[in-house]
């Protein structure tokens, strides 16, 4: 692992350096202040897209929609995820409604569907929801963990 990690801040998507030690350690925005690695998903909008691709750490996007009951019942289990894997990856929700546009960027065909960044590049793609121990597990075999 390098001494410090580039890591977009959800809320206001400034580029932060955060040395790698002090990951645990809930850091603080240098911009707006608010918490870099908040423990739970942040909301990923089309404006700040470009900003969250960015970074050092994978990004688990989850798209959904607000009609969606699969979506719904998903949502608890990214929450678990999100606080397991603090600090290693970024989880974020695409509110696919809202985001016409980004979510046809990504090309999305049905929901949920969970897209896996690295370095900015989509690298894994599932649709559908499924319990804790088997997204821990595909996430793993993606090498997060
Ligand atoms: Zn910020």
């Amino acid at each position: 692992m390098p001494d410090a990690l580039l890591i977009p801040c959800p809320h206001c998507n400034g580029l932060n350096r955060i040395p790698a030690d002090r990951l645990a350690d809930r850091p603080k925005c240098g911009r707006c202040k608010q918490a870099v690695l908040p423990g739970k998903p942040f909301a990923l909008k089309q404006e700040g897209y470009a900003s969250q691709l960015r970074g050092d750490l994978p990004l688990l996007v989850d798209v959904w929609a607000e009609w969606c009951g699969p979506c719904k019942s998903f949502s608890p289990t990214f929450e678990q995820a999100a606080v397991q894997l603090s600090g290693r990856c970024r989880l974020a929700k695409l509110d696919s409604e809202a985001n016409p546009q980004l979510a046809g960027q990504l090309n999305i065909r049905s929901i949920p569907t969970l897209i896996l960044f690295k370095g900015g590049v989509e690298v894994a793609r599932q649709s559908g929801a499924f319990p804790l121990p088997q997204l821990l597990a595909w996430l793993g075999s993606q090498g997060v963990s």
